[in-house]
C-alpha cells in the first residue's frame, strides 16, 4: 500500500495530466520578504530561517543554473522527465510585476518545464499578479499559486508575527480562483498556542471558502529564528511524531477526495533542525501517516 493510494496527491494529480512523472525543482531566484525588510514587519515570522524551507535550492546559482543542476540530481533519483519549476524560497510575488514576468517565462523556456508554482503570503498579491499569473494558465502552462496561510486564527498569526491576518487570505483566494488560478494553502500543525482543535477548525474556514491543493506542515524548531530561543526557554515544546500522524490522518480524513494534498509533512535539513527531531525523517511520518489511515481503514474524504 502506498499513500496515493489513500491520499489524492501532487504527484499523481500531475501524473495524470501530463501522462508522465513531473517532479517540482524548488527555487531561489533572491526574493526578500515584506515581513523582514520592514515594509511589514521586521524580523519574519518566528519559526522562518528560509534556509531550511528550500533547503534543495543553491541560492548561488542563477535560475538556469538551479534549473539545470536539480534537474539532472531529480531524474537520477527519481527518474522524472518533466518539472514544474516552484518558487519557493521568500515571497516569490514581492516585485515589480515586469520582473516577475521575466523570471517566471525564464523558467518556462527551460527544456521539460510543464509549468510554475508560485509560493507567496496572502497579503502580497496584487491583482497585475493575478493577472499575469491568469495569461501564463491560458497559455497552457500548469499554474499555481501556493499561498501561506498556517493558522485562520488572527492571535496565533500575531503570535508567530505573520504580519497579516485570515482577511488578507480570504481576499486574495477569491480573487485568485474567481480568475480559475488553482491555490495550495500551507497549513502549520502544532503552531505555539494551538491544539488540535484550532487545527479542525483552521482547515473548516480553508474548507469552506473553497480551495485546490493543500499542505500540511508540522512546526520545527530551526536555529536563528525567535523560535529557537522561545523553545531552548522552554516556551515552546514541539509535537510528537505520533500526535502530528494522529492530527494530520484526522484532517486528511475530513478534507474532500478532490483537494490535492502537495504535502502532507516536511523536513528541515539536519544542520539547521533543532527539533523535533523526527522533522528530519520525512519517509517515517508519510509511512506512519499511511499506516494510521490503513489501521483506522479510511482514507481522504470519508469523513467530510
Ligand atoms: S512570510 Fe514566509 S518568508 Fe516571510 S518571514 Fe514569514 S515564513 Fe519567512
Amino acid at each position: 500500500m502506498v499513500l496515493s493510494d489513500k491520499i489524492n496527491t501532487f504527484g499523481q494529480h500531475l501524473l495524470k495530466r501530463h501522462r508522465k512523472r513531473v517532479h517540482k525543482i524548488a527555487l531561489d531566484v533572491g526574493f526578500t520578504c515584506p515581513n523582514r525588510d520592514g515594509s511589514k514587519g521586521y524580523g519574519g515570522c518566528t519559526f522562518c530561517n528560509n534556509v531550511s524551507f528550500s533547503p534543495d535550492a543553491d541560492s548561488n546559482l542563477d535560475l538556469h543554473g538551479q534549473m539545470a543542476k536539480a534537474k539532472i540530481a531529480i531524474s537520477k533519483r527519481t527518474g522524472a522527465k518533466r518539472f514544474l519549476a516552484y518558487f519557493q524560497a521568500y515571497t516569490n510575488t514581492y516585485a515589480d510585476v515586469t520582473l516577475l514576468e521575466n523570471l517566471y517565462r525564464e523558467a518556462l523556456l527551460q527544456p521539460d518545464i510543464i509549468g510554475i508554482s508560485v509560493g507567496t503570503r496572502p497579503d502580497c498579491v496584487p491583482i497585475e499578479v493575478l493577472e499575469l499569473l491568469d495569461t501564463l494558465q491560458n497559455e497552457g502552462w500548469e499554474v499555481w499559486l501556493e499561498l501561506g496561510l498556517q493558522s485562520a486564527f488572527d492571535e496565533t498569526l500575531v503570535r508567530v508575527n505573520r504580519g497579516h491576518g485570515f482577511s488578507e487570505y480570504k481576499e486574495t483566494l477569491l480573487a485568485a480562483r474567481a480568475r480559475g488560478i488553482p491555490v495550495c494553502t500551507h497549513l502549520i500543525i502544532g503552531l505555539p498556542g494551538e491544539g488540535e482543535e484550532q487545527c479542525h477548525t483552521t482547515l473548516d474556514k480553508v474548507l469552506e471558502l473553497g480551495v485546490d491543493g493543500l499542505k500540511l506542515h508540522p512546526l520545527h524548531v530551526v536555529k536563528n529564528t525567535l523560535l529557537a530561543y522561545q523553545w531552548k526557554r522552554g516556551e515552546y515544546s514541539p509535537l510528537s511524531m505520533d500526535d502530528y500522524i494522529r492530527i494530520s490522518a484526522d484532517m486528511i480524513e475530513r478534507t474532500p477526495e478532490h483537494i490535492i494534498f502537495h504535502r502532507v509533512t516536511a523536513t528541515a535539513a539536519s544542520d539547521v533542525l533543532l527539533a523535533p527531531d523526527w522533522c528530519s525523517k520525512k519517509w517515517k511520518v508519510l509511512n506512519g501517516i499511511e499506516r494510521e489511515l490503513r489501521r483506522r481503514g479510511t482514507r481522504q474524504g470519508c469523513r467530510t
